[in-house]
């Protein structure tokens, strides 16, 4: 290794040891600190969710969950394409599991996790071609004021966004209802998320 890529790899190792130990919102995590991603500089697909559940916080594997098993069904990659961490990188909008709303269902992502983490650890994903906005949170950081008014409308309207970003919903189970509500997504958004990486991961874009 030249003596150049070995100062960047060993930043960005440092970066990600800093990451790691990250307790920056430690007193407003119910469970702690324990932030969960994988990244490496060769990724080309990055993959923008929402936060950890409790199993993923438990076994520190995202997407380890039923929504994961949805995800990858619509990107139609098996576990071990998935957890490729070589051409596949995962990076939440909220590195740790935040908590419970008082009326129920997961917090959103803590506010100050990806102003602060997402930029320094993206810097290092220059061969990133397509980032996927999975959710309303992953929405809101990267697409701001250039979103729709919905998750709906935002995903409808996936092509707006190529070729850097595709949004989707967030595939929880209440997904399946949206999906048959929204027909149009697994008519068009689906066949044309599934060629996009398949092209990407196979090193044709
Ligand atoms: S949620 Fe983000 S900012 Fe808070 S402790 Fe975890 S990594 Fe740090």
């Amino acid at each position: 290794m030249a003596r150049a890529e070995r100062a960047a790899a060993e930043s960005f190792a440092a970066l990600l040891a800093r990451a790691r130990a990250c307790r920056v919102c430690a007193k407003e995590l119910p469970l702690g600190p324990r932030p969960v991603f994988r990244l490496a500089p060769s990724a080309r697909l990055l993959i923008v969710g929402q936060a950890p559940g409790t199993k993923v916080h438990a076994t520190g594997i995202p997407w380890n969950d039923p929504s994961g098993d949805r995800l990858r069904d619509w990107l139609a990659l098996d576990r071990a394409a998935f957890y490729d961490e070589a051409r596949v990188a995962i990076l939440p909008t909220g590195l740790c599991y935040p908590g419970r709303l008082p009326q129920g269902g997961d917090a959103p992502p803590r506010p100050e996790c990806a102003p602060l983490w997402h930029p320094p650890l993206r810097a290092h994903l220059a061969e990133v071609r397509l980032t996927l906005l999975v959710g309303a949170y992953a929405q809101a950081y990267y697409l701001g004021k250039e979103r729709g008014a919905s998750v709906a409308e935002t995903v409808r309207d996936f092509r707006a966004y190529l070729p850097e970003f595709l949004p989707l919903p967030h595939p929880s189970w209440r997904t399946l209802a949206w999906a048959k509500r929204n027909p149009w997504f697994a008519r068009r958004v689906i066949p044309a998320l599934r060629r996009r990486v398949r092209a990407i991961l196979g090193g044709r874009v």
